[in-house]
């Protein structure tokens, strides 16, 4: 079996796309529209990459960007100064602090401080809870993508075995809420895992978020499985000496055997940024007490 590739890029643009149709309808209709305000604290050079692109693809949804652009040694007070106006700005409809921060500074702290309607990362201790209770939340953006492509493949989650490896709180915990919420039979998967192999080869859903390159070979994968690899490593080439992103997934192995997956790069990483634009689109029709656009949150 060869796998079909599924194609993020595209993916993500379509989300874009739909974004932007709403916001256009919002400003028609209610003349709003929809602001987004990114932090940055110090010039870490990957979350300068970040952070201009998120930029750019806020502007061309249509909505605003916000850009602070703090220096490196700004205190945890100063902060939270800026995210306590950010909250009561009526134009700032989401907040994202990238992350990490510098260590002067206590990220747990920082993300206790945005207010929950305005936490479109949904790592605020409420949307946490929300989730994990099966209510209205703000989901974190790289799960939240996730789950669009599955539902985009496979319809229906309902009763499928899945099987999550990694359970951070950005990526695999939620991840695992977001699969139980649609019905899967989850299983969260992490270092201390005995068995692994064989826990990952029942499953027909995997989604690797471990940060271990290669780690996932065709020989784990259950034949016709769907395969998220939510992996980003920066390998070098023993030979050129130049250095290439790797998911958590051995692209050949696996999709020699799943029915799906996702390539890296190209598969998950254009999805997280198309749902930060789709949860501050959310978070701005919730705030207005509009309807919710549908297909863009779990
Ligand atoms: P993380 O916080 O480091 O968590 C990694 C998880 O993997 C932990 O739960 C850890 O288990 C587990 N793990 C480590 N070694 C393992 C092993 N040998 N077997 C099974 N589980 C193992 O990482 P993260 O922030 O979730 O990120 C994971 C990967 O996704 C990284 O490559 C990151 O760059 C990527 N990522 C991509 C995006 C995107 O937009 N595409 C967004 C976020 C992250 P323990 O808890 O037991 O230590």
């Amino acid at each position: 079996m060869t796998a079909q590739t599924i194609d993020g890029k595209a993916f993500a643009a379509r989300i874009r796309g739909e974004v932007a149709g709403h916001v256009a309808v919002l400003g028609r209709a209610h003349g709003i529209v929809p602001g987004l305000a990114v932090v940055l604290v110090g010039e870490d050079p990957a979350s300068q990459v970040y952070v201009r692109n998120k930029h750019r693809q806020t502007v061309e949804a249509g909505m605003q960007s916000f850009e602070h652009r703090l220096p490196v040694g700004t205190s945890e007070d100063a902060l939270l100064a800026l995210i306590a106006r950010l909250n009561a700005d009526p134009a700032v409809h989401g907040i994202l602090v990238q992350l990490p921060l510098p260590a002067q500074i206590d990220a747990d702290k920082v993300i206790a401080a945005i207010h929950p309607a305005k936490d479109v990362d949904g790592f605020h201790i409420s949307n946490v809870g929300l989730l994990a209770t099966g209510q209205k939340a703000l989901v974190p953006c790289t799960p939240l993508g996730c789950l669009m492509m599955l539902r985009d493949r496979l319809g229906s989650l309902s009763g499928r075995e899945a099987v999550v490896i990694g359970r951070s709180n950005i990526v695999g915990k939620p991840m695992a809420q977001l699969l139980l919420r649609d019905s899967c039979t989850v299983t969260l998967a992490h270092s201390r895992t005995r068995e692994l192999p064989q826990v990952v080869r029942r499953a027909e859903i995997v989604v690797a978020a471990v940060g271990r390159p290669g780690m996932v070979t065709g020989d784990w994968i259950r034949p016709g499985a769907t395969v998220i690899d939510v992996g980003i490593n920066r390998i070098e080439d023993p030979v050129t000496g130049k250095t290439r992103l790797m998911g958590d997934c051995d692209f050949d192995s696996c999709a020699a055997v799943a029915g799906a997956i996702t390539p890296v790069p190209g598969g998950v990483g254009p999805m997280t940024i198309a749902c930060l634009l789709a949860n501050t689109l959310t978070a701005t029709c919730r705030a207005a007490g509009l309807p919710e656009p549908e297909g863009l949150t779990a």
